[in-house]
């Protein structure tokens, strides 16, 4: 029997392993925590059909000006923190731009198209319908000129892709969500994205899935990962004792950058950090809701509103900064009674994000039977299942559901 170990039990490891195993293989999952307590807990719940095109670093004046200024709340930077983002941040820059934009969406969204398919099979499968909603979510614009912007852009995308959505004056908003005291001045419902309602559980019931079908989890650490001295295979170190398998597949999320540079691979990444709390609105909304123009998300969750943040540019280790989250909370106060906060203190995690927008999958050059499955950025929750069916026709050398050369490392 074949047999691989997969590091990090986030969203995009434990499909990768629940993959594998579908195939036969013999897979050992292997994080420090139990499964979905890292990244994959605190995002927004979103399954993000209509996402596809990468979230791209803004480049118009406004923008630009708005974000040094701090008077946007989509991103936040302390000076003398940007030395440390410097080159990372030049090259999304410069993949930014629009035509490089369109080119990498093109790729982007052959495996956005796969998203919800292949995320289906395995929700019924874990039994976990019960977690998953599937009626949208909504896009609120507060400022008349930018909706006019994002319904011409959502008309070109249906037109391009066929992803639907439908455009909601105030009254028709205020209809569909009572609970909003203020409805802004139009609104675009994404009719085909899912959420949901707790993505850490959603994740632990993939792992419990890939656990009954025969796959091992244990506790360990990656960074004991090592070539076995005969070069045919790799050893892990867990509290179960040593793992050896032909095959190793770094799903780490944010922390495959580190273990990587080991093995002489370099993958520049942006650290795109957010925070989320839950709230005890008094009236829930019915379906999580963008509030565009003020950087932030609420979402209906089985702990509460749940508000997520935008990006803070923040170095590995730095103590949270709760800045954007205090002003989302005020935004999302002026929309509608959000109650108070359920928790003592917010989470934080932190987006992989790859300069040039796209996941990392495929073989690690010089590097027999090491594999990589990273830098989802925004959409890791989304790509997990779809990600993992193109690395496992990789590994299996089949035909790829999916044009695998932008997304392999060192492309
Ligand atoms: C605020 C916010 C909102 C978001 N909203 C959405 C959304 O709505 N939809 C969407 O699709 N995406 C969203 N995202 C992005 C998404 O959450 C990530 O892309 C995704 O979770 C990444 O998954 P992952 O499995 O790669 O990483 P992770 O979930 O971070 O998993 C990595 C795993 O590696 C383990 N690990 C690390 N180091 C070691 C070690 N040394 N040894 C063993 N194990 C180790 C960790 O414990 C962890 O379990 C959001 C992100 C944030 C921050």
């Amino acid at each position: 029997m074949s047999e691989a170990i997969v590091l990090g039990a986030g969203m995009v490891g434990v499909s990768a392993a629940l993959s594998l195993r579908d195939r036969g293989w013999n897979v050992t999952l292997i994080d420090r925590k139990p499964p979905g307590q890292e990244t994959s807990f605190g995002n927004a719940g979103i399954i993000q059909s209509e996402s596809v095109e990468p979230y791209a670093m803004p480049r118009g004046i406004r923008d630009l000006f708005d974000i040094a200024t701090f008077r946007s709340n989509d991103v936040y930077y302390a000076f003398r923190e940007l030395p440390l983002h410097v080159s990372s941040l030049l090259r999304y820059w410069w993949y930014s731009e629009s035509g490089r934009h369109r080119e990498i969406a093109r790729h982007y969204a052959t495996l956005i198209a796969r998203a919800a398919g292949t995320h289906e099979p395995i929700i019924r499968r874990a039994g976990a319908d019960n977690l998953i909603q599937r009626s949208g979510y909504r896009t609120l614009y507060r400022d008349g000129a930018k909706f006019d912007e994002a319904l011409a852009r959502a008309k070109d995308i249906e037109r391009e892709f066929g992803t639907r959505f439908r455009a909601l004056d105030p009254a028709e908003t205020r209809k569909e969500e009572p609970a909003l005291t203020n409805a802004g001045l139009g609104t675009i419902h994404w009719l085909e994205p899912w959420t949901a309602a707790d993505p850490g559980a959603l994740v632990t019931a993939y792992a419990e899935l890939f656990e009954r079908e025969g796959g091992q989890f244990l506790i360990g650490d990656a960074e004991s990962l090592k070539a076995l001295p005969s070069g045919k295979g790799w050893s892990v170190r867990t509290r179960a004792g040593t793992v050896e398998a032909e095959h190793v597949v770094v799903a780490l999320g944010v922390w495959s950058r580190g273990l990587l540079e080991r093995f002489g691979a370099r993958f520049p990444m942006v650290l795109k950090r957010g925070y989320h709390a839950h709230y005890s609105s008094p009236v829930a909304l019915n379906m999580t809701l963008m509030d565009s123009d003020r950087g932030y998300v609420m979402a209906p969750m089985r702990a509460g509103t749940r508000i997520t943040t935008g990006a803070h540019l923040a170095r590995p280790g730095q103590a949270p900064v709760y800045r954007q989250l205090e002003r989302a909370e005020a935004s999302a106060n002026e929309l509608l009674s959000l109650g108070n906060r359920v928790e003592q203190e917010p989470w934080s995690g932190t987006r992989p994000c790859m300069p040039d927008m796209l996941p990392v999958i495929g073989p690690v050059g010089g590097q027999k039977g090491l594999w990589a499955n990273f830098g989802h950025g925004h959409q890791g929750f989304t790509l997990g299942p779809a990600s993992a069916e193109l690395l496992t026709a990789m590994i299996l050398g089949e035909k790829p559901p999916v044009d695998p050369a932008p997304f392999r490392p060192g492309r």
